[in-house]
């Protein structure tokens, strides 16, 4: 059987299409290329260019592929621009993600993997590691519109063939260890990925959004988890689901946090030379501190971080950053 990845030419997209690949699996993309790239994906994926919501061409690519699952990636991920645009961002994550589950429905696709985010809980009420079972209190239109997708599923699942798994994804960072796909938008504007920009030289400076926060040294906390290992609790989550597992919605992080400061301070450390940082306000939408309770995740799915060391993630970002500066000056 293969598997379907939507946005397969995204960050964590082609990291997923790397792992599928690595574990045998046949691998179908689907990607409008909006903010991916086609050079992104394995080549030994097959690509289809488009977008989720056309449901002529999901047609044709599930009588084309004997595709058994979907992992559903495609989507707009930067909270204050879900904030300044909260229409385009329930359309692109909303009324698309429907559209594609209408269209698995009527395929009578048996799998689904989505891609949810912490962002769903908001500003936890007490600052300790959330667990799925928390009241889920999205602080942005981005939360927001992927909290309403997960409900799509839950009630879909009720009353169709289906069969799914919502993986919150904390903040993920870091690419992949053997040096083949990272995070290459130009556009991003995570925290690691401007840091090692900066620290390369690639950009002259950086602002730490907000020194106010009730956190220790002021600034957001968050569960940064290694791309690697988030792509191999999808692998896992699909594994499940194949041996009759069920449904779960389970968080994917490593239960403690860092500052931005203390990102910061790994990223001079690890590169060895300074990086040039202003103090700015707070940025629309941004929750103080949110860490994983990762229990259920590895419980349930059998996960077991491979690269819970933030030294590490850093390394790999930098590498893959210095890596696509080479590769855009030869493009
Ligand atoms: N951040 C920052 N400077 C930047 C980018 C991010 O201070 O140039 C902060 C941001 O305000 C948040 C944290 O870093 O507190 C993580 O932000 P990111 O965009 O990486 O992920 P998010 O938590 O928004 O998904």
């Amino acid at each position: 059987m293969a598997v379907l990845v939507t946005g397969g030419g995204g960050y964590i997209g082609s990291h997923m299409v790397w792992a599928l690949l690595e574990a045998g699996e046949e691998v179908v993309v689907i990607d409008r290329l909006s903010t991916g790239f086609r050079w992104a994906i394995a080549p030994e994926a097959r690509m289809y260019e488009g977008d989720i919501a056309d449901a002529a061409l999901l047609s044709r690519i599930f009588a084309e592929n004997a595709i058994d699952a979907v992992i559903h990636f495609a989507g707009s991920i930067v909270v204050p621009d879900s904030v300044s645009d909260p229409l385009g961002y329930y359309e692109n994550n909303t009324v698309k993600s429907r559209a594609l589950i209408a269209s698995v429905v009527e395929a009578g696709i048996p799998h689904f993997v989505f891609s949810s985010t912490a962002a769903v809980y908001g500003t936890p009420e007490v600052l300790e590691p959330v667990s799925e079972t928390v009241q889920l209190r999205p602080e942005s239109p981005y939360g927001s519109s992927k909290l309403m997708t997960e409900i799509m599923l839950r009630d879909a699942a009720a009353a169709h063939d289906l069969t799914y798994t919502v993986l919150r994804y904390f903040n993920v960072a870091g690419a992949d260890p053997k040096g083949r796909s990272g995070q290459s938008s130009k556009t991003s504007t995570h925290l690691i990925k401007i840091a090692c920009a900066v620290a390369l030289g690639k950009r002259p400076s950086m602002s730490v959004f907000g020194t106010d926060y009730p956190t220790p040294d002021g600034t957001c906390v968050r569960d940064y988890i290694h791309v690697w290992d988030l792509v191999q609790a999808h692998l896992k989550a699909l594994q499940r689901m194949r041996a009759g597992g069920g449904s779960l919605v389970a968080n994917c992080g490593y239960g403690h946090g860092f500052s931005v400061l203390e990102v910061l301070d790994t990223v001079k450390r690890v590169n060895g030379a300074d990086l040039t940082v202003d103090f700015a306000p707070r940025r629309a939408g941004d929750p103080a501190m949110i860490v994983a309770n990762p229990a259920l995740a590895m419980k349930e799915l059998g996960w077991v971080p491979e690269y819970d060391d933030l030294d590490v993630i850093v390394r790999h970002a930098l590498d893959w950053e210095d890596r696509l500066s080479r590769r855009n000056a030869t493009d």
